[in-house]
């Protein structure tokens, strides 16, 4: 029966930086590991004009195998590339993609199809390839799926309104949207953590949470491709969508199954449940130019791509707040930036103090850093680790702070794959766990549009913080309110 089944992926933008980098790597690395169909063809669409040779081409310089699975290596690739196609079109022509439909028929050979479109294209011509796609290019046979990407809007009106237009030409299970965080393995392990130990749930709660973190980084700026940026800011650019998703997550109930639509209806349940996001809780930042030794970093403003004058954050911190019976109170911290002094992302649990502690005088009086903390890093070097107190070997009484630690590659010698494997692996079997719903969508707007209206509208000047440093001093005093004190992405502390 399988061998009466094709599967075509077709990537749109294919010419583009993140089909390169990602999502052609991803689909051959599925191959490699036997994840795909044993019939599949996979196009590649965008303007620029290319023979399939010049795809292969361009392919090929990406592909990698996996350390530990070396050998064939090159005969995999050689494979692959040939199952590869380009078609040159535009992306509002129905002529173009009937075109496509007839190569895609053409490939397919009469068997029964299942269709994957994948749009790596710029978000201003994401309904019109819908439209054309599923008038002209839809299997007539199988199922038709379409992968999103981000950004789904840039608020609470243009996210319902794209999503009413994809509507128009697709049901909500045909939508995918990706957010690559999700695919992320730390990320999909936080409910392994949570559900299957019995050492972490039941402290998962205001009884014994104090505050929670979740903080991404970045060590470099927008050098050059600001313009994108400049449109959306780091708060939509990763805050509404990547630390949220995160969040949700972290916060939610104990869905009924891990099944898609039970696990979603937990997650929007804890959006909701979530007050939108209020000025005070916020602070922004943007990085200037900063010497260090003889190399001139240069400041967010000077990037050619960016406005002289543009006041759009390139760093932010949040304070968020979940109205419900189990985190009521407990402030969940969110700090986003470029041109950092590190790199990573993590999420960081830090527990109340001990009641009555026995050892209290051994800490001094700072028994804030004698309080447990849980780290999940997501990014680089995917570890969990739980910061204990411990006594130091010895006659006297000395306490000190150690890690139980889960170092991932210590612990396992498989390379881990890529967020963008797993998400495609899933669009093609259907599992629609990782993907975002569009009233999740909502809820996750419905928490930011209004303070991302008020900073634009007011046009609140971010705090300059220089290039290369933690980022803006506000970001500190804001944790301070909320008696919380930032871990520290680089260990020190
Ligand atoms: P890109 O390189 O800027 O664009 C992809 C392709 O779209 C280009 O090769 C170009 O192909 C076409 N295109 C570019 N600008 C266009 C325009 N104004 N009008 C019509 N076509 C245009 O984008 P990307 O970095 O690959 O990203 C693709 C999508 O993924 C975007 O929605 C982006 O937000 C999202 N995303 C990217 C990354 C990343 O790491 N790059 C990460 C997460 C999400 P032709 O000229 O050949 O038609």
């Amino acid at each position: 029966e399988k061998g009466d089944t094709t599967l075509s992926i077709t990537v749109i933008g294919a010419s583009g930086d993140l089909a390169k980098k990602k999502i052609f790597p991803a689909l051959f690395a599925l191959y490699y590991e036997d994840c795909l169909p044993e019939n599949f063809v996979v196009f590649g669409y965008a303007r620029t004009k290319m023979k399939d040779e010049e795809l292969r081409n361009m392919i090929s310089r990406t592909l990698t195998c996996r350390i530990d699975k070396r050998e064939n290596c090159g005969d995999k690739m050689e494979q692959f590339l040939k199952r590869c196609f380009y078609h040159s079109g535009q992306y509002n022509s129905e002529e173009h993609f009937a075109e496509l439909n007839i190569k895609l028929k053409e490939k397919e050979g009469g068997k029964l199809s299942n269709r994957l479109f994948y749009l790596s294209i710029p978000p201003n011509i994401f309904v019109d390839v819908v439209r054309c796609a599923s008038t002209k290019a839809s299997s007539t046979s199988g199922w038709t799926r379409v992968i999103v990407e981000k950004p789904f809007g840039r608020d609470s009106e243009s996210s319902s309104e794209l999503t009413r237009c994809l509507k128009q030409y697709l049901n909500e299970d045909q939508i995918f949207r990706i957010d690559h965080y999700l695919g992320k393995e730390l990320v999909e392990n936080l409910s392994v953590l949570r559900f299957s130990n019995l050492v972490f749930e039941p402290l998962w709660s205001r009884n014994y949470i104090r505050n929670v973190q979740f903080i991404f980084s970045e060590d470099f700026g927008t050098e050059g491709r600001g313009g994108y940026f400049d449109h959306y800011g780091i708060i939509r650019d990763i805050m509404q969508n990547h630390l949220l998703q995160i969040l949700a997550l972290f916060a939610m109930e104990t869905p009924v199954s891990m099944d898609a639509e039970d696990i979603r209806n937990e997650k929007v349940k804890v959006l909701r449940s979530m007050k939108p996001l209020q000025l005070e809780d916020v602070i922004v930042g943007q990085y200037k130019g900063h010497k260090k030794g003889d190399k001139l970093y240069p400041g967010y403003t000077d990037d050619p791509t960016v406005p002289n004058d543009s006041v759009t954050p390139t760093f932010a911190a949040a304070a968020l707040f979940i109205n419900n019976a189990r985190w009521d109170g407990v402030p969940l911290l969110m700090k986003a930036g470029k041109a950092l002094h590190t790199k990573g992302a993590e999420i960081r649990v830090q527990f109340r103090h001990v009641p009555g502690n026995l050892y209290k005088r051994n800490f001094g009086t700072d028994l804030d850093k004698a309080t447990n903390e849980l780290v999940l890093r997501v990014q680089p070097d995917e570890a969990i680790y739980l910061k204990i107190n411990n006594k130091v070997p010895g006659l006297g009484m000395r306490l000190d702070r150690s890690d139980l630690n889960l170092l991932y590659k210590a612990r396992y010698t498989r390379e881990i794959p890529d967020a963008y494997e797993r998400l495609l692996l899933d669009a093609v079997e259907g599992e629609r766990r990782l993907f975002i719903r569009s009233d999740e969508l909502d809820a996750a707007w419905a928490l930011f549009t209004p303070l991302l209206k008020e900073l634009e509208d007011r046009k609140i000047a971010p705090e300059l913080y220089p290039y290369g440093s933690r980022g803006p001093v506000g970001a500190y005093y804001l944790a301070a309110k909320h008696n919380v004190r930032w871990g520290d992405l680089t260990g020190e502390e």
